[in-house]
């Protein structure tokens, strides 16, 4: 399949649709998910195009691994989940439904069970809290 430049994430790069931003840089662009499965679920992408690992090349696939060490500090620090899952699905078979390369990292809290994958819209103001506290953990954490 070629990858298809109208895609939801591609619209977001460009500006085009709105996103909670967590990070951005001249590579990579972090924003929460949408649909999330639990408080703090972010995804990143890189600004290249690339609709899976296959067409991903390693420079920015490098970036995204180094983007996606900083938004997970700033959310252990500023969320505190008991775990982390890092994860990144390739082909529909595997679950993938946004057709631009993307990580997602997924809090996980004690006791609170995660939700269905994709299947929720939150709400925006609740999005626009959590972003913010950790876009702040972030930005605290590339300062040093
Ligand atoms: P995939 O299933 O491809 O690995 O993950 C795609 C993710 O994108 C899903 O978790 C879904 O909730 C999320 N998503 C779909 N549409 C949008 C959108 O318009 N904005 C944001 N921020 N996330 C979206």
């Amino acid at each position: 399949m070629a990858y298809d430049a109208n895609n939801i994430f591609a619209q977001i790069l460009e500006g085009k649709m709105p996103a909670h931003k967590v990070f951005e840089n001249d590579h990579t662009l972090a924003f929460l998910d949408i649909m999330p499965v639990s408080v703090g679920h972010t995804l990143i992408v890189p600004k290249v195009e690339a609709e899976n690992i296959f067409e991903l090349e390693n420079e920015p696939g490098s970036e995204v691994f180094k983007t996606t060490k900083k938004v997970a500090h700033g959310i252990q620090a500023s969320l505190n989940p008991t775990g982390l899952i890092i994860t990144q699905l390739n082909g529909t078979d595997a679950g993938q439904t946004v057709f631009h390369y993307h990580m997602h990292i997924i809090p996980v809290y004690k006791k609170m069970p995660l939700r269905m994958h994709g299947k929720e819209i939150e709400d925006s103001e609740a999005l626009a809290k959590t972003a913010k506290i950790i876009r702040q953990a972030v930005v605290d954490i590339v300062a040093g």
